[in-house]
């Protein structure tokens, strides 16, 4: 039997108790230092003594029919028990995190309530006999001590629910012991029975239960004082923290637990939600997937956001963690990545893309390329690299200016396009270089008939520009896969090759790759190599063909031919190397050589013999070749009427302005200037009557024929008669026999230059030529 007022009154003081202890537990927790222990210790004597009056005040609510007392040491040890028992529990469930500790510290509490409960159930005295029923003892034990863990772990749990469950756990389990432990009590009564002197009678025990109830109450209060302390803050520090947080440009969730608590007013844009919206609301429920707990901090992550409207936002998160309130928030950072992957994306395409043309480029070409030679390993099928380029572009953009030339460049584009089928790849590499990916070239000729029809639709018409037709041409080179290599590296290379071999050609042409294409390219490279190096280490020298006077046999002049006195090969003769020079622009450094050298050898042969010097259409074009020509008679002390320069047909070819201006220039200095080759090229007549030239060298291939073929012989005499009228000097060159000799002579040119005469022989030849034969009368055999 029990008296429901007492009951009423343990469950009060045991609720008080509970309540006291973990308010002034949580102040210890947001305490610091001295404070911290001390409040601690507080809060942890304050739950041994809950459990403690508890105990008593159902012990005094207890009815058994007979004079009951206490023994006093046993239940000072009883309480002792449930303080070292809770406090232990207490303090180690504070520190400890995982789960399974926090049920440890619970069960250690519970053995605490336990002892506390049996330890003080044997200082319960009665006059008569008590026997206890351990079927009932046990299971209390069993059943109490797991609840009492569970409640410590629903402490330590970040859902406030789970948490609010920790104090009813607690009780049900304290209950649970106190009941069955009075249940499993049997008393009998005994008149017999006396107490032992120092027992203290219920009566006694009661002020000393109501004191610790009543400081029990005291605690609870200030206990309730330092949490109104704590929410205040917390809710000051959020509003604190809100304020600034609407001053970020970015979005910031401020969270407890998975549980928003706040979120700035960025992010309510950000997701469309009204203002407040997001308060209390799920982290989840606006950014799925997102696991708050497991996102390392300081470790951004990509994720959608999910907007009011249902739409997903892509957003970078960043986690922090900041104490408010003496409560660990997390703020979550939230990034709008629409900007940055809209740019993100437009440079992807300018990274790949061609702006002038929109076209591909260099970078993108090379990588389909790479991928279609992998993929087509599996299929097998042919494919072909088409390497473009425009020819007469560079005029363009030198007379029209680059703006004009971009236009053209455009307009090229959209040509090739039309021209293409759909799954080609068409690129612009850079500059006027293009460049196809023909996928599929079933036909044997495909890859050429394509290549045909660029050619073809580049040259038909001519480009149309504010009025002025601008006529380009294109010339291709062809790489077939498999045939023609396998690696797009390789594929790009042969295609350039046979491009290369396509502009040789003449260009308006195409090529198609083949192995002796590596062949010449390779030997070109060598030569190249080897000339640059010929320049620097002296190899180069000067042989000199003396021209003879047609009527007297006397030297008039002679001819600079360059050889190059290679190490290993030996004498080269400059038709083995002057075109690699020309290709590679060598030919300006080494032409430069031959005009200071001839005109300082020169500059030693007596006087009224001339020395003539042959110039490359490149040579020709450079702006600094007539003051390279003063500055080199200057300094060699040569008189302009001293030089002659040969130049061929190639160099009237192009910007007939610029040729006539550079050789008035040239011949008003007083040098001389020669029509070299007459007659193999395309030479007009009208050239002659453009040009002024002071003499013409009538080419080889002529007097070679002469006297038995008919034809040649009226070629050379025509043209000798014609430069007559014109007012310029012949020389027939390449004359071997003494019939070639008179049949010039009777043609009337004015000097003969061959190997009859002489061979171009060295510096040191020519001055022992000149002794010997200075003035002859006749010409001699060649020395
Ligand atoms: P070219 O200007 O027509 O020079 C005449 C070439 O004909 C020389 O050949 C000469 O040795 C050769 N020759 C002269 N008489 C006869 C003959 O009776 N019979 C035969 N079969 N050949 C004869 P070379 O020295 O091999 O020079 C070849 C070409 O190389 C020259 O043709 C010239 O175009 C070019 N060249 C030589 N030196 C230079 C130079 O310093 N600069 C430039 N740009 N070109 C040069
Ligand atoms: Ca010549
Ligand atoms: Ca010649």
């Amino acid at each position: 039997m029990h008296d429901a007022r007492l009951m009423i009154v343990a469950g009060v003081v045991c609720a008080i108790g509970i309540y006291a202890s973990f308010a002034i537990g949580h102040h210890a927790a947001r305490a610091n230092g001295a404070a911290r222990t001390r409040w601690g210790v507080v809060s942890i004597i304050a739950s041994g003594s809950t459990a403690w009056a508890t105990h008593f005040i159902v012990l005094l609510a207890f009815k058994p029919g007979m004079p009951a007392a206490f023994e006093p040491v046993l239940t000072a040890i009883s309480l002792t028990c449930a303080i070292v028992g809770i406090g232990l529990g207490v303090s180690i469930s504070i520190r400890v995190r995982q789960h399974w500790q926090q049920f440890i510290a619970g069960l250690i509490v519970g053995v605490g309530v336990a002892t506390l409960h049996y330890v003080g159930q044997a200082a319960y005295l009665v006059q008569g006999t008590l026997s206890w029923n351990l079927g009932l003892v046990l299971p209390s034990i069993i059943v109490s001590l797991p609840i009492s863990g569970a409640a410590m772990m629903a402490v330590g749990s970040r859902d406030r629910r789970i948490r609010s469950a920790a104090a009813p756990l607690l009780l049900l389990s304290i209950a649970l012991l106190h009941f069955c432990g009075m249940a499993a009590m049997t008393l009998r009564f005994d008149p017999t029975k006396r107490f032992p002197d120092d027992a203290v009678s219920p009566q006694a025990i009661t002020p000393v239960v109501a004191g610790v109830s009543l400081a029990l109450i005291v605690l609870a209060i200030l206990g309730w004082r330092f949490d109104l302390a704590a929410k205040a803050r917390l809710r000051q520090d959020r509003r604190r923290l809100r304020e600034l947080a609407d001053v970020a440009l970015e979005g910031l969730l401020i969270c407890q637990g998975d549980i928003v608590v706040t979120a700035n007013d960025s992010v309510e844009l950000l997701s469309g939600r009204q203002p407040g919206a997001l308060s209390g609301s799920f982290v989840s429920s606006l950014l799925p997937g997102l696991d708050v707990a497991s996102l390392p901090e300081r470790e951004e992550r990509e994720i959608n956001l999910i907007g009011a409207d249902g739409q997903e936002v892509p957003v970078r998160v960043l986690r922090r963690e900041v104490a408010l309130g003496h409560r660990i928030h997390t703020v979550i950072a939230v990034r709008d990545q629409r900007e940055r992957l809209k740019t993100e994306a437009k440079m992807r395409l300018l990274a790949f893309t061609d702006p002038l043309t929109g076209l591909a480029n260099r970078t993108r070409f090379f990588d389909l390329l790479a991928l279609h030679t992998s993929s087509r390993r599996e299929r097998d099928a042919a494919s072909a690299v088409l390497m473009l380029d425009l020819d007469r572009f560079k005029a363009v953009n030198d007379t029209l200016g680059h703006a004009a030339g971009d236009i053209i460049l455009g307009m090229v584009a959209d040509r090739l396009r039309s021209t293409l089928r759909g799954d080609d790849v068409i690129a612009r590499l850079g500059g006027d270089e293009f460049a196809v990916l023909q996928l599929t070239t079933e036909e044997a000729d495909a890859a050429a008939a394509l290549a045909e029809r660029i050619v073809r639709i580049i040259e038909a018409r001519p480009f149309m520009l504010d009025g002025q037709a601008v006529h380009l041409g294109a010339s291709v080179g062809i790489a077939v896969t498999p045939a023609d290599g396998d690696d797009p590296a390789e594929l790009m290379r042969n295609a350039d090759l046979a491009l290369y071999a396509a502009k040789a050609d003449g260009r308006g042409t195409f090529r198609r790759y083949d192995v002796s294409l590596d062949e010449k390219m390779r030997e070109r490279r060598v030569i190249e190599a080897g000339l640059r190096l010929a320049l620097v280490e002296g190899q180069l020298e000067l042989h000199y063909q003396p021209l003879v006077d047609a009527q007297s046999g006397c030297i008039t002049s002679a001819e600079a031919l360059v050889r190059w006195n290679h190490p290993d090969r030996g004498l080269v003769p400059p038709a083995d190397f002057i075109g690699v020079a020309e290709e590679t622009g060598l030919i300006v450094q080494l032409g430069e050589w031959v005009i200071r050298t001839a005109c300082a050898e020169a500059a030693t042969w007596p006087e009224g013999i001339s020395v003539a010097i042959n110039l490359s259409p490149a040579q020709f074009r450079q702006r600094s070749l007539v003051p390279f020509i003063v500055e080199a008679l200057r300094s060699a002390d040569l008189a302009p009427g001293s030089l002659e320069l040969e130049i061929t047909e190639g160099v009237l070819l192009s910007d007939e302005e610029g040729t006539l201006e550079t050789l008035n220039e040239l011949r008003s200095l007083g040098v001389h200037v020669s029509m070299d080759d007459f007659g193999t090229g395309y030479s007009s007549l009208s050239y002659l009557r453009k040009f002024p030239f002071d003499k013409i060298k009538i080419d080889q291939s002529f007097v070679r024929q002469v006297p038995h073929d008919a034809e040649s012989a009226a070629i050379v005499r025509a043209i000798i008669t014609m430069a007559q009228c014109l007012g310029m000097s012949t020389t027939v060159e390449g004359v071997e026999t003494v019939e070639q000799f008179d049949f010039s002579v009777a043609a009337g040119c004015d000097t003969v230059q061959g190997y009859l005469i002489s061979r171009p022989l060295d510096c040191a030849g020519l001055a022992s030529l000149i002794a010997i034969r200075g003035k002859a009368p006749r010409p001699l055999e060649a020395a």
